[in-house]
């Protein structure tokens, strides 16, 4: 029961943490669908569309397959790229180096198209997990692990935040709540906009408890994620005017699939893994998940990003999607709705699991890739 609830928090890709509570229009975060108390996800809940589940004849399989990729041997290792970048700036308290950390940041640079974003990552360690936070007095929700942070670290944190924004924004209150929360023990995966004159300087915050510690790989793919939604130029969240597709619901799809997209295909590059077989072992692992009750085949938490990036895939298959487009982030540079349409994510949302795994690869049905 207890690794099935680190998975969960696995699949919640970037719901380690979230803000509670918008108290001020200052900050943009990336949320899943299962916050209630964001009137940024609200609105884009209550506009989802209903469509009906086709019945997906999952069965319960005695044996859980594994957590894609979790036993492979890996390190948090990318190829050699120049150094440094000075579109990083790096809080790293983890044991990861930081050459490390900069390296795969300029691998993801190297495989998207270029943008004037700069980004402050910060990643730091918590201990055991211990479910929820007690003594939360900062509105960020998440799960909650032993502190393991001291003064001088957490105050690291602090002083990162405010030297990345300097004078021009006051990011006083949420340099000392992000701070705040680390020292708390507060888990987090999060990609967010602290300051919105200052767009193009977004914050990564990545947590590492002993569990994540085990498995770099996991690690990777997560980095990947967040790094992902950095390089996302246009998040359209508040925005109304600012559309992926031509129907407001599908941008969240939209930003969490292709953040996952990207990492699954980027790890999979590192390791060399075809990525056919990575999209098999997600799918299978999915489906799993659904026929044991811990997720469903709407595109909506727990596993958004998982089950989108799969739908995601299917769009390639069948033609309507350009994966290149996808990958190098260049359908975030527009805001217009250019390359997807309500038709093109209705397909997504009702065939992404109608597929088989065979010989390790996804099949899609012929209807999946026909209608
Ligand atoms: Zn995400």
């Amino acid at each position: 029961m207890k690794k099935l609830i680190f998975l969960i928090i696995f699949l919640s890709a970037c719901g380690g943490s979230e803000v509670a509570e918008e108290p001020t229009t200052t900050t943009t975060t990336i949320k899943e669908t299962t916050t209630t108390s964001s009137s940024t996800t609200s609105t884009i809940k209550e506009t989802t569309t209903k469509y009906l589940v086709q019945n997906p004849i999952l069965d319960e399989e005695s044996i859980a397959p594994l957590f894609p990729f979790a036993e492979r041997y890996s390190s948090f290792e990318c190829p050699d790229a120049p150094l440094p970048k000075k579109e990083l700036f790096l809080v790293n308290l983890s044991s990861i180096p930081d050459e490390n950390l900069i390296q795969c940041y300029n691998y993801a640079l190297s495989k998207t198209m270029p943008t004037g974003i700069e980004t402050l990552l910060i990643i730091y360690p918590v201990g055991d997990y211990v479910g929820e936070l007690q003594n939360n007095d900062t509105r960020y929700r998440g799960a909650g692990f032993e502190p393991v942070l001291n003064e001088n670290e957490v105050s690291t944190i602090y002083e990162g935040v405010l030297e990345f924004f300097g004078p021009e924004c006051n990011v006083e209150q949420q340099a000392y709540e992000i701070a705040r929360y680390a020292e708390i023990g507060g888990g987090q995966q999060v990609q967010t906009i602290l300051c919105p004159q200052l767009s193009y300087k977004r914050t990564v915050i990545i947590t590492i408890d002993p569990e994540r510690e085990k498995i770099p790989i996991e690690l990777q793919f997560v980095f990947f994620h967040e790094i992902f939604h950095a390089l996302q130029i246009y998040l359209p969240y508040r925005a109304a005017d600012c559309l992926l597709s031509d129907s407001p619901e599908d941008s969240l799809v939209l930003v969490e699939g292709s953040a996952n997209y990207f990492s699954w295909v980027t790890v999979a590059t590192l390791q060399n893994i075809p990525k056919e077989q990575l999209m098999g072992e997600w799918l299978t692992f999915l489906r799993h998940l659904i026929a044991v009750g811990d997720s469903t085949t709407e595109l909506k938490d727990p596993a958004i990003a998982e089950k989108a990036a799969i739908g995601l895939y299917l769009l390639v298959q069948r033609g309507d999607l350009d994966e290149e487009l996808l990958l190098n982030a260049t359908i975030f540079s527009t805001c217009n709705g250019d390359y997807f349409s309500s038709e093109m994510m209705t397909i997504a949302r009702q065939y992404w699991y109608d597929a088989e795994v065979v010989n390790g690869k996804v099949l899609f049905s012929d209807q999946a890739l026909s209608k």
